[in-house]
């Protein structure tokens, strides 16, 4: 590993300047950069760290809803009292996450602008997100890989709190050297499609410092559920977060978002739709299930997802009931 210089900015310009200027990688908790320094995926000279910038570590509930600065971590969004009774969704994604310990180190920011965990990512593989000609993974190992969204990069997204963060209808603050811009999350992340060599719509120099959750309807009702493959602290094979408003059991809204089958958090739109101004009965959940799953183009090892994914929704939807 290669040595780096460490810098604590005080303010944000300050950060914009080292980020721009001088090529500065931006580190929170460190939980994933550090991993892919090890690793040699990166190999930044500088490091800016966002500790001392006022502001970032403060999660405040306010009229309208919930506002979560970047370097609040995960340990604190799942202990909370505030997100326990009023964004129980999101303290229930936040406790899905990793371990204690790595809860208590990683931030909310770093979660959603982590890196991907393809193995040819992490490995030393010059695939196409690393400016390479071929992605490994479309003849590869792709068991873990996209079923929704893909190509011509295959990753899913890790995030699980954006799963949750996007059916809860969140979005997020952004600052740059340019000025600012608060964009629903769901515009946040991008496709491989629309650029393969990142996974969120931040330009050089532009950080992440708020989330802001609207807050829930009094009728609205709401589940996250994640499926792994092995132990309790692993990434999901697919997981679901769905929130809903009934009235007089009839659905008025609803969104069904799920994780580890694309390379963004994939709203579930058909699903949504198939729900609209109807009750949760067994032949309505099947219905979303497939529509989940209509538009899935598995790669050769994964088909298993489809069945996960229509089946998670449709558990997922008859706790809702
Ligand atoms: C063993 C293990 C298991 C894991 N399991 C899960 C899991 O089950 N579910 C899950 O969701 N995640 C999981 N993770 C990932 C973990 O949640 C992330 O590593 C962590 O959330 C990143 O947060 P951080 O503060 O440490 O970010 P850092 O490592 O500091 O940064 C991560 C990336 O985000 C960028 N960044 C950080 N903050 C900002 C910001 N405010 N604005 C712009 N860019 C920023 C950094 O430049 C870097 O590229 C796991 C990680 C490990 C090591
Ligand atoms: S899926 Fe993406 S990250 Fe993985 S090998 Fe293919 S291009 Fe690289």
């Amino acid at each position: 590993m290669e040595g780096f210089v460490y810098s604590q900015p005080g303010t944000l310009r300050e950060a914009f300047s080292l980020l721009t200027n001088k090529k500065g990688k931006l580190v929170a908790g460190g939980t994933d950069l550090l991993g892919e320094i090890q690793d040699g995926i990166i190999a930044p000279g500088l490091l800016v760290s966002l500790e001392r910038i006022q502001g970032l570590k403060t999660m405040r509930e306010e009229k309208n809803g919930l506002r979560i600065g970047a370097l609040v971590t995960l340990a604190e969004l799942e202990s909370d009292k505030i997100v326990a009774e009023h964004y129980p969704l999101l303290a229930a994604a936040a406790g899905e996450v990793a371990t204690p310990q790595l809860r208590a180190q990683a931030t909310i920011g770093g979660n959603l602008c982590q890196r991907p965990r393809c193995w040819y990512y992490r490995g030393d593989f010059n695939c196409l997100k690393k400016g390479g000609a071929v992605c490994y993974a479309e003849d590869g190992e792709n068991q873990y890989h996209a079923i929704l969204g893909g190509g011509p990069c295959h990753i899913v997204h890790p995030s699980d709190m954006a799963v949750a963060l996007l059916a809860m209808g969140a979005s997020a603050r952004v600052v740059g050297p340019r000025g600012e811009k608060t964009v629903p999350l769901e515009k946040f992340f991008v496709l491989p499609q629309v650029d393969v060599k990142r996974e969120t719509i931040l330009a050089p120099g532009e950080i992440l410092v708020e989330i802001r959750v609207p807050k829930p309807l009094p009728e609205a009702r709401w589940v996250f559920r994640k499926m792994r493959e092995r132990g309790a602290w692993d990434f999901a094979l697919v997981s679901v977060a769905a929130y809903a408003v009934t009235k007089d059991k009839v659905i008025q809204e609803a969104r069904i978002v799920l994780g580890g089958v694309a390379p963004i958090p994939w709203r579930a739109v058909r699903a949504e739709q198939a729900l609209k101004g109807k009750t949760l009965t067994g032949p309505v959940m099947r219905l979303a299930g497939e529509a989940t799953v209509t538009d899935a183009r598995p790669l050769s090892q994964n088909e298993y997802k489809i069945r996960l994914a229509r089946n998670l929704v449709r558990q997922v939807l008859a706790t809702l009931a």
